[in-house]
């Protein structure tokens, strides 16, 4: 059996930084505190947002909510938008995405003020992530995968590293994560030829994928460790599954984070923890 790399401990050793360094910055008169935006009421975001919430409560962050109804023009939004960037009190900016379609998205990602885009989406953040440079905050997500790995102290240097996604939030960010970590990545995606020959070889196997249990034993070795970022509804269980087909390939790795309960489960203790250090900047 594998051994299962759960996220509610990350999560809490996170959350206990947290609580250290906002104790130390309300010694100095400062007070964290994350504006989160929602347009609508989709269960995801809501779902998001009442984890976002529970977070910060745990860890002295202070929130301000500002929710729109369906049909806010976008004048009204991007005016609340400028408010959050310029009010000093407010040290991140949490977004719900996508809005409604006739918001841009590329022009919204990049109306946060870097210094507050705690979700890493601006291509600013971004471009911190490629350069190794503070510039904003890497995505919740990506960043995750690397807690998750330093908590179990799964050690990265020369390890070959396969993430199969490319996407801006996850695939990308996260490879470079890893290379910076001085692991040898191999980045695959839907054109990845012999996927099953290329990510059994890996050391580190990142699923980050979206297609339901598609990881089965033909991906995978013995000695692998598997972390699966995906978060699927399984129409035919009616549950929540990640990438990896977990009941196939758990007796055949060595390691592997489960959906839920995984990754999920650290990326607002990461997001909560960038407000926290978006605040610890100023000083
Ligand atoms: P995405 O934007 O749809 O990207 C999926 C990536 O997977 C793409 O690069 C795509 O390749 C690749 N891909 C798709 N089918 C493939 C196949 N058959 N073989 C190889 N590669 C394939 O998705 P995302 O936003 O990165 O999210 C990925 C998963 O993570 C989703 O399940 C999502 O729900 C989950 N997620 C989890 C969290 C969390 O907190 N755990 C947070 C956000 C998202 P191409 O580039 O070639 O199309």
């Amino acid at each position: 059996m594998a051994e299962l790399l759960k996220g509610k401990a990350v999560a809490e050793a996170i959350n206990q930084r947290s609580i250290d360094t906002v104790s130390m910055l309300k010694e100095n008169g400062i007070q964290p505190s994350l504006a989160i935006f929602r347009v609508g009421n989709k269960e995801d975001d809501l779902s998001y947002e009442r984890g976002a919430l529970k977070r910060c409560g745990e860890v002295g962050v202070e929130t301000i909510q500002y929710i729109f109804d369906e049909d806010v023009s976008e004048e009204t939004f991007y005016q609340k938008l400028e408010e959050a960037n310029r009010n000093d009190t407010i040290h991140g900016i949490l977004i719900f995405r996508p809005l409604p379609k006739r918001f841009d998205d590329e022009k919204l990602r990049n109306s946060i003020c870097p210094e507050k885009d705690v979700d890493g989406c601006s291509d600013l953040s971004l471009a911190g992530v490629f350069t190794d440079k503070e510039l904003g905050f890497a995505p919740c997500t990506a960043q995750s995968v690397v807690e998750m790995l330093d908590h179990y102290q799964i050690d990265l240097k020369g390890k070959n590293v396969v993430v199969i996604g490319r996407s801006l939030v996850i695939g990308k960010p996260v490879s470079m994560l890893l290379l910076k970590r001085n692991a040898t990545v191999t980045i695959c995606h839907s054109r990845s030829t012999d996927l099953p020959a290329i990510a059994s070889k890996a050391d580190i196997l990142v699923c980050a994928i979206g297609k339901a249990e598609m990881i089965d034993h033909s991906y995978v070795n013995p000695n692998q460790i598997i972390i699966d970022v995906g978060i699927n509804w399984n129409e035919e269980k009616q549950k929540l599954c990640g990438d990896v087909n977990f009941e196939d390939v758990e007796t055949k790795v060595k390691a592997i984070s489960p959906v839920p309960g995984g990754i999920g489960s650290i990326t607002t203790a990461v997001l909560v923890s960038h407000v926290v250090e978006a605040a610890h900047r100023k000083i």
